[in-house]
């Protein structure tokens, strides 16, 4: 079948993006054809930012660090933590950095450090750092020189 949508302005992109996301069912390969500012990227960009962006676990090979970012905002069950296997991922070159640890519970590895961020302002922040291991109080030793 072919479908026709007229598109007028950006806002009319989006939205089609966001509907094509609705559709979507892997697998699936699409092709965007068109001349260069056609709208392929506008589209695209629009399809992917209506998607949820929430993973559990972003790892990242950076030099000789694996980094490893944990968001457990929308954890449910300290149990999801258990089926990552994160004894695995904490590898001797692992670096994890995890948002909301307490959520993890008995899940979440030891912390090392705690960074507490606190709101002052509109724009303005505080870090506090709270060393809680040998390693991390070494950590804090190297940032603060
Ligand atoms: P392409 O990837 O096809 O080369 P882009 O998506 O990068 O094109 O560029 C499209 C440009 O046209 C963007 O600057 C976008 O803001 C603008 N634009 C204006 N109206 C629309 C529309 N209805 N749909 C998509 N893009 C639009
Ligand atoms: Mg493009």
């Amino acid at each position: 079948m072919n479908l026709r949508v007229d598109l007028p302005d950006l806002s009319a992109t989006d939205a089609l993006g966001a509907r094509l996301a609705r559709a979507l069912q892997a697998p699936l390969v699409i092709g965007l054809i068109g001349d260069l500012g056609a709208g392929k990227t506008a589209l695209v960009r629009a399809l992917i930012q209506s998607l949820p962006t929430y993973t559990l676990i972003e790892s990242y090979e950076l030099g000789a660090l694996l980094v490893h970012h944990l968001d457990l905002y929308r954890l449910r069950h300290p149990e999801e933590l258990t089926e990552l296997g994160l004894a695995d991922v904490l590898g001797p070159e692992s670096v994890m950095l995890i948002e909301w640890p307490d959520k993890g519970g008995e899940e979440t590895p030891t912390l090392d450090l705690a960074i507490h961020l606190f709101r002052l302002g509109d724009d303005a922040r505080r870090a506090e750092f709270d060393a809680r291991t040998e390693a991390g109080r070494r950590f804090c030793e190297r940032v603060a020189r």
